[in-house]
C-alpha cells in the first residue's frame, strides 16, 4: 500500500482555505468535538477519505489552519 500518497480528490482539496468543503468521498469520523462556547468556541471534525484512507481534521479555530491532513 502506498500510504504516503493521497487520491486526486484529497490532493485537490484546498486545505488552506476554511471555505473548502470535504470532498464527496470523505466521511466524517466519530462525533465532532466542541471546544469553548459562544464566539470563542470552535469545532473540530475528523474525516476519512474512503478512496485513499487519508485522514483529515477540520477545525473552525481561528488560530488554527482549517484543514490538517494526516498523511499515512
Ligand atoms: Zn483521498
Amino acid at each position: 500500500m502506498a500510504a504516503s500518497t493521497v487520491c486526486e480528490l484529497c490532493d485537490g482539496l484546498e486545505v488552506k482555505t476554511a471555505r473548502a468543503k470535504p470532498h464527496d468521498q470523505m466521511l466524517p469520523m466519530e462525533e465532532k468535538r466542541v471546544f469553548g462556547r459562544g464566539h470563542r468556541g470552535y469545532v473540530e471534525q475528523d474525516y476519512r477519505c474512503v478512496e485513499c484512507g487519508a485522514r483529515f481534521t477540520f477545525s473552525t479555530d481561528k488560530n488554527n489552519k482549517p484543514w490538517t491532513l494526516w498523511r499515512g
